[in-house]
């Protein structure tokens, strides 16, 4: 049988679609693409914003047209929490929330030998407990970098953010878990190793957790997790998708310039740059807390990377309020910004807050704090000219004789093939940051 996937938003959502299509692999059936026809479709879900909800809504009717008789089964997080609404859409067969994806294989066999009812399968929030473990990944599509999953869920409640809703509470993986699939992907060949999770910087919080794993000795929260793999032998590094000011602070961070294999990258999301807006998005930290950890940052590598989010026009968020926003990618010189509208999720604080923004004005917002964010990102490139970085090259396109690789600092690098200079795919190499080109810099 052939079944086809198709996933939205974040990374843990790619993990865990490529964790179940292995499972399906392993089981005989075929995965194919998703424009092509297919026994089973599997639409995994994202609900971050409105325009994820609807794109969600989009692909679901999409896949079901190109086979009418196909079983259509749809998890993830809008799915968690709007199951109802999912189930109304034509053509659906199998609802399931977040935390059930690991038995989505199994519901759909049970679902094909029953008499073809809607099959509905969402826990409630408070029945999301327990780590969902998909399995070892070992087929990721490219051969270098690779997600490992680490936790679930997240009990921050900023007030913008449906996510705890969607994921349920902290839940770690078990630390030897991680080791072995990172072993595995090793022992595959991968280079690159990126620890991702719904809250990253939440791995291994949770009450009793370092009684029950001793192995991760004296160390505290995704730091145990980083000094684990550190141990494991071979040429690679790793890379953290995000930590929260909300949970890190600027020793935390400082804890972790100790691991020599940890990429010189962090993506802090910012999320605002005034202290009122922090305030009322319920996310406990100050501009000038998150100014000390870039500080320190800094100091450790001047040319350290820093990537962001920021979300424009949060409710009642004023034009002083947002120019601090600007103000700050300015102060930190982010490598890359992505900026958003803010976008009402039914359910969470802030959608009841007054003083909701014009779209007209949270979408010019975005557009100059996009502006704001490629002129830092310029101006990082420019820096880091001149400076030598380690490149791990992933692709390499015939026509240019180009390869294109990143640094540890997550500048993208283009480097041509030239006589005396052969590059290699999935190999590390000292480079030298020539000028800011395409989306990144050339290098030689
Ligand atoms: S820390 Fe805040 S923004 Fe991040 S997932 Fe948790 S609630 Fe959402």
């Amino acid at each position: 049988m052939k079944v086809a996937f198709h996933t939205l938003g974040c990374k843990v959502n790619q993990y865990e679609s490529e964790a179940l299509a292995e499972r399906f692999r392993e089981k005989g059936y075929k995965i194919v693409s998703e424009n092509e026809p297919a026994d089973i479709y599997i639409i995994n879900t994202c609900s971050v914003t409105s325009l994820a909800d609807r794109k969600s809504r989009q692909y679901i009717r999409r896949m079901k047209k190109l086979n009418p008789n196909s079983v259509v089964a749809v998890t993830g997080c809008y799915s968690q929490v709007a199951p109802e609404e999912v189930a109304e859409i034509e053509g659906v067969n199998i609802v399931t929330g977040t935390n059930e994806k690991s038995r989505l294989l199994e519901m759909i066999e049970e679902y094909i030998a029953s008499s073809g009812d809607q099959m509905i399968r969402v826990k409630k929030r408070c029945e999301l407990v327990g780590y969902d473990e998909m399995g070892i990944i070992t087929s990721m599509e490219s051969r270098t970098r690779a997600y490992v999953k680490v936790q679930e869920g997240c009990d921050r409640f900023c007030s913008y953010c449906i996510i705890p809703y969607a994921r349920g509470t902290v839940r770690s993986r078990a630390p030897q878990d991680i080791v072995k699939e990172v072993r595995e992907l090793l022992d595959k060949g991968f280079k690159e190793i990126i620890l991702t999770g719904i809250n990253t910087a939440l791995y291994g919080m949770e009450e009793g957790f370092r009684e029950k794993y001793p192995e991760c000795g004296d160390k505290d929260g995704i730091e145990a997790a980083i000094s684990l793999i550190s141990e494991l032998t071979g040429d690679f590094r790793i890379r953290l998708s995000s930590l929260e000011p909300t949970v890190v602070n600027v020793d935390a961070v400082k804890k972790l310039f100790q691991y020599d294999k940890l990429c010189h990258h962090l993506h802090l999301a910012l999320q605002s740059g005034s202290n009122r807006v922090i305030d009322r998005m319920n996310r406990h930290y100050t501009r000038e807390e998150y100014l000390e950890i870039i500080d320190a940052l800094k100091e450790f590598d001047p040319n350290y990377g820093i990537s962001t989010d920021i979300i424009a026009g949060f409710p009642g968020e004023t034009e002083e309020d947002f120019r601090d926003s600007i103000d700050m990618i300015e102060r930190v010189g982010f490598c890359k910004v992505h900026a958003f509208n803010y976008s009402k999720r039914p359910g969470t604080a802030a959608a009841e807050m007054k003083n909701h923004l014009a779209p007209e004005v949270k979408s010019k917002r975005t557009k100059a704090l996009i502006s704001a964010g490629n002129e830092s990102a310029r101006k990082f490139f420019e820096r880091n000219s001149g400076t030598v970085r380690k490149v791990l090259f992933e692709e390499f396109h015939v026509e240019e004789n180009e390869f294109i690789g990143y640094t540890d600092n997550y500048i993208k690098v283009y480097a041509k093939n030239g006589k005396s200079r052969r590059y290699k795919q999935n190999e590390f190499c000292n480079i030298t940051l020539l000028t800011p080109y395409k989306d990144g810099m050339k290098g030689e």
